[in-house]
């Protein structure tokens, strides 16, 4: 392993299990050590005028000024970006400063933009609020329009933005027909790519031109650190996103980057359990009468199982569940309130086990969502499934009333 850190996606001879042990660091440019040094540092000083400009003409690679990076954060942009199928990783503070760094790069007052309507509802409001106000407009459109894109886009469309599967409903895109119809319009595409992280799903070999992650999620992996990454295969669109990111101020705190690095490693350990548990559950949730419809594009049944099986590699343990119109919103508080493992609160993708209320938080403005009853968000974690189905069917009772 002789690569610079820097070159990225050149160790194609191995598989991407074996690259996710390895990528972003060679030990022997640390002593030894295992993992990389933790470098805290602002000013990276220089020992003459001629090595201070030299680094400055190269401070999109060097390391030249904290907010540019340091080897820490270079070890993990590297090994993202391997990953990935990329060649360049920009890592910023979180998942949505990666979003808006890159909408923020690509667009400009008298530009349109292509945003899926399933999109994280976060994103949804930069568009409609600070991008609005910045003279761009978005247009919104149904996950599952595939080819037909097309007849969306417009002479100032710059940009297509997908997600897949989408926040809180996972719908599965046709990413690949809409990067075929996006470059034959000469406008680029960007994905949200947190749901099956850089192993799951492949971005570049889809025609995707930027992959985001929100690295908080599963690259983190232990609910412990904000962090965010933009991976794109073109040098221009890389310094293009890298100049926006230190011109806005992103920079990427040592700590953050070394747990991001550090959960990396075992990524592909943690979904191979918490994928298959997570459709466990799922299909004994679809065994349930108080389940009108579970959101998993791994279930055979789910509109996106085809083209799941086409593109993805797997799955990942979050997904959602629809309820059977009835209850009330006091009875699904306390079907929640009373569970003794999956815990209630914000973000996903690390080992514990989560449930969230989304019922009235599904926003769509392209497409109507007709579903009326209550509906919830899961992510399966790294424990026995059958304690988690347990623990479900304990709330199912307290849903229903039949717990006394
Ligand atoms: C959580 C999330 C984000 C934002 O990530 P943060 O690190 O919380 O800012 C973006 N996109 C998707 C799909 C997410 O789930």
């Amino acid at each position: 392993m002789t690569d610079s850190p820097r070159s990225g996606g050149s160790r194609t001879d191995f598989r991407p299990e074996t690259r996710i042990v390895h990528a972003g660091h060679d030990p022997r440019d640390h002593h030894g050590a295992v993992n990389p040094p933790v470098y805290h540092a602002s000013t990276i000083t220089f020992p003459t005028v001629a090595d201070l400009k030299r680094s400055y003409a190269r401070r999109f690679d060097d390391v030249y000024y904290g907010r540019y990076g340091t080897p820490t954060t270079q070890a993990l942009d590297a090994a993202v970006a391997e990953l990935e199928g990329g060649r360049w990783c920009v890592s910023v503070g979180s998942g949505m400063a990666a979003v808006s760094v890159v909408l923020m790069a690509l667009l400009k007052a008298g530009d349109h933009l292509l945003m899926v309507d399933s999109v994280y509802w976060p994103t949804r409001h930069f568009c409609d609020t600070l991008l609005a106000g910045m003279g761009v407009r978005t247009t919104y459109y149904d996950p599952l329009i595939g080819a037909g894109i097309a007849d969306l886009i417009e002479p100032e469309t710059r940009l297509v933005f997908t997600e897949s599967p989408g926040s809180l409903t996972f719908e599965t895109q046709d990413v690949r027909a809409i990067a075929e119809a996006a470059h034959a319009a000469g406008a680029l595409v960007a994905l949200d790519n947190t749901w099956a992280t850089p192993i799951l799903f492949r971005p570049f070999d889809n025609g995707v031109d930027l992959s985001i992650q929100a690295a908080t999620k599963y690259i983190v992996g232990h609910s412990d650190a904000m962090l965010g990454t933009v991976t794109m295969t073109d040098r221009a669109l890389f310094e293009r996103v890298k100049l926006v990111a230190g011109q806005v101020g992103h920079a990427v705190g040592a700590d953050e980057a070394y747990l991001g690095l550090r959960g990396l490693r075992t990524l592909s350990a943690r979904l191979r359990q918490q994928g298959p548990a997570g459709l466990e559950v799922a299909r004994w949730l679809q065994g349930r009468p108080e389940v009108a419809r579970v959101l998993h594009p791994g279930l055979p049944d789910d509109p996106g199982h085809g083209l799941w099986r086409r593109d993805f590699a797997g799955v990942c343990g979050l997904f959602g569940v629809l309820l059977t119109p009835g209850p009330t919103a006091e009875a699904v508080a306390a079907m929640l309130d009373g569970m003794r493992l999956f815990r209630m609160g914000f973000s996903w993708g690390g080992y514990e086990s989560l449930i969230l209320d989304t019922t009235r938080s599904i926003t769509r403005t392209a497409t109507p969502w007709t579903h009326d009853g209550p509906s919830l968000r899961l992510h399966v974690g790294l424990e026995d499934p059958a304690d988690l189905i347990a623990d479900l069917e304990a709330g199912f009772a307290r849903l229903t009333g039949a717990d006394g």
